[in-house]
């Protein structure tokens, strides 16, 4: 998002609540982050009072621990355990349901959740993850119609990163930490700065319609440079940074590399990291009746690549071992996503390095192997 000044309003914090009471006037169901169980979580959110003012995180390779502020930012961390594919992509969905009276059988599809969706602080690479799910879940033959109900409606709060977060490397994926495209309001907060307050950029006419609503002005030269300075310090703060230079390349021609057995020996197969990636999208149907046997239903859910079954093809897994199902992972998000999708699956947000229980870490997996490519 470039801050130009003849647009750059502030919004205070009270305006915030204001914006979310707009939504919700308009019939959105808001969703934003918020403290729950020791992490920052999103849920539904009806007032900043909900929001985790004052909070940010410690994160590393196996670890995540919340921490007091010393000011009281509402969005003064990077990114938790959840992903905004909880909302648009749900671990559960369910497909159709069937009831029998023993002659006929009536089959009812599940219509899609028509209410439209507000997600309050989502960050750039956030936004990137999202857009690589529309390519995925929207496209194509096989688009999702759940997933293309959701995404109709939706209506984006973004907000800058005015703090970097141990794992993430979202400045090597060129995927932030400001947002470019893809929001309808995008905030920075300036409580950093002393200020309780937002530099707020309209990205959409419906952004501008909502900010009718709720009282803000233009932000002054001295603000915007603020909020520029806080954003350009979180790109140099990076917990990491990720090799991308031919990478693809590099992670195909080392297929048969000795470190992805390394990797493997640490490896529990236990799937966390794609289930907190934002862009892993797998699924699979399970059917389940009822004990009368008279209902039966089919659920979509969640996925995963290190589970010994979703290999399973006639007479067998084709991934029997966890080397083969870490190196199905990492070169899908980072080498033949390019050849799939146009783009890397990885957007540096760290949450695969944060929540692996053994800190396997994506960034140094590919500088062991390139450290020792052959060319
Ligand atoms: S890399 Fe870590 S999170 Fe992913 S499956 Fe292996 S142990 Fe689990
Ligand atoms: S692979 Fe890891 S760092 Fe990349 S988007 Fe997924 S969870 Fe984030």
């Amino acid at each position: 998002m470039s801050l130009e000044p003849q647009s750059a309003q502030l919004l205070t914090s009270e305006g915030l609540d204001q914006l979310l009471k707009a939504l919700r006037r308009g019939g959105y169901r808001t969703v934003g982050p918020t403290v729950r169980e020791g992490v920052i979580a999103y849920e539904d959110i009806d007032s900043v009072e909900h929001l985790p003012r004052g909070w940010t995180e410690e994160q590393s390779g196996g670890h995540y621990r919340l921490r007091r502020r010393e000011d009281d930012a509402l969005f003064g961390y990077a990114v938790g355990p959840h992903s905004w594919k909880a909302f648009l992509h749900p671990p559960r969905q369910r497909l159709w349901r069937a009831r029998g009276d023993g002659d006929t059988v009536q089959i009812e599809r599940e219509s899609p959740d028509r209410q439209p969706l507000a997600l309050i602080g989502v960050r750039a690479c956030e936004l990137q993850a999202v857009a690589i799910q529309d390519k995925v879940l929207l496209g194509g033959a096989y688009g999702d119609p759940h997933y293309r109900a959701r995404r109709a409606d939706t209506f984006i709060v973004a907000v800058n990163c005015t703090v970097a977060g141990g794992t993430c490397f979202c400045v090597s994926m060129d995927c932030g930490p400001n947002v470019a495209t893809g929001f309808d309001l995008a905030l920075t907060e300036l409580a950093a700065a002393g200020l309780p307050a937002f530099v707020l950029q309209s990205g959409t006419p419906a952004g501008r319609k909502v900010l009718e609503e709720i009282p803000h002005r233009p932000a002054t030269e001295s603000e915007i440079a603020a909020a520029r300075a806080r954003v350009q310090q979180t790109a140099q703060h990076m917990g990491r940074q990720m090799p991308v230079e031919s990478l693809p390349q590099l992670l195909l021609r080392n297929l048969e590399h000795p470190r992805w057995r390394e990797v493997a020996d640490r490896c529990l197969a236990c799937g966390n990291c794609t289930m907190v990636c934002p862009t892993c999208f797998c699924t699979t149907v399970e059917d389940s009746s009822d004990l009368s046997g008279q209902e039966t239903s089919r659920t979509q859910r969640w996925d995963s690549c290190f589970a010994v079954d979703f290999a399973y093809l006639h007479g067998g897994s084709v991934r029997q071992s966890a080397r083969a199902r870490y190196r199905q992972w990492m070169t899908h998000k980072l080498a033949t996503w390019h050849l799939q999708f146009g783009s890397s699956g990885c957007v540096g947000c760290g949450r695969c390095i944060t929540w692996c229980p053994v800190g396997i870490d994506i960034t140094e997996e590919v500088n062991a192997i390139r450290a020792s490519d052959p060319g």
